[in-house]
């Protein structure tokens, strides 16, 4: 998943940022309304975690403001404790969950996989493709009955493909999927990832094809067919 944390605590975002990505999430960061703002613009997230005190303008007068130009991104809200009236705009307004300060970092992240899994209402929970499982909710790959050993990255780029199987997904939105923007990756560093990923996907029936000026796409394998 992609999640964009808005939050002016530096340490408090140092820790979340090494934390959820430590967890398989992609994230990038804003410390303040305005750069959350350019980032919801220019970047799409399967959601935010949004602090409500934040140095230039309160959090829900920018989600009210997102709401209002048709972003339904999932919001979840982070609200000081005892902050009733916080909470109860904060849903009315929008958003989709909120969490009070402080909190566990487990119960984040099985909120941010719950808002995930409703965003895709429509979509399997556990997904089989060749011999690979996927379990969206979990965010773990299983071949041939074993979990499959996966890097956080190689697992945002494989979860990417196996959600748009057979059909094409390209590089730059595969790449935008599995580094976030602060990370120094070149153009060119998905191909990395995708070359390591075939190799641990031999003998899955399933495969990355390239397609030539469309990028990328997880296929079933045809025996005799090369890559
Ligand atoms: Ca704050």
């Amino acid at each position: 998943m992609r999640l964009l944390l808005v939050e002016d605590e530096t340490d408090l975002a140092d820790w979340l940022k090494r934390a959820l990505s430590q967890s398989g999430f992609v994230l990038d960061h804003a410390a303040d309304a305005r750069a959350a703002r350019v980032l919801t613009s220019t970047s799409s997230y399967d959601a935010v975690v949004l602090d409500l005190g934040l140095p230039d303008t309160h959090g829900l007068i920018w989600l009210r403001d997102l709401r209002a130009e048709g972003n339904s991104t999932p919001v979840l809200i982070l609200t000081a404790q005892g902050a009733l009236e916080d909470r109860v705009r904060g849903l009315s307004i929008g958003a989709d969950d909120y969490l009070t300060k402080p909190f566990a970092l487990a119960e984040l992240e099985a909120r941010l996989t719950a808002l995930g899994r409703r965003a895709r209402t429509t979509r399997d929970a556990v997904i089989e493709f060749g011999a690979l499982t996927f379990d969206s909710d979990t965010r773990t790959f299983m071949l041939g009955g074993s979990m499959l050993n996966l890097t956080p990255r190689e697992r945002a780029a494989l979860s990417a493909l196996i959600l748009r199987r057979g059909q094409p997904l390209l590089k730059s939105a595969l790449a935008q999927k599995v580094f976030n923007l602060e990370s120094d990756a070149g153009p060119d560093a998905i191909e990395v990832v995708v070359h390591r990923l075939r190799k641990k996907l031999v003998g899955a029936g399933v495969r990355i094809s390239t397609v030539r000026g469309l990028g990328y796409m997880l296929e079933r394998d045809v025996p005799g067919r090369k890559a």
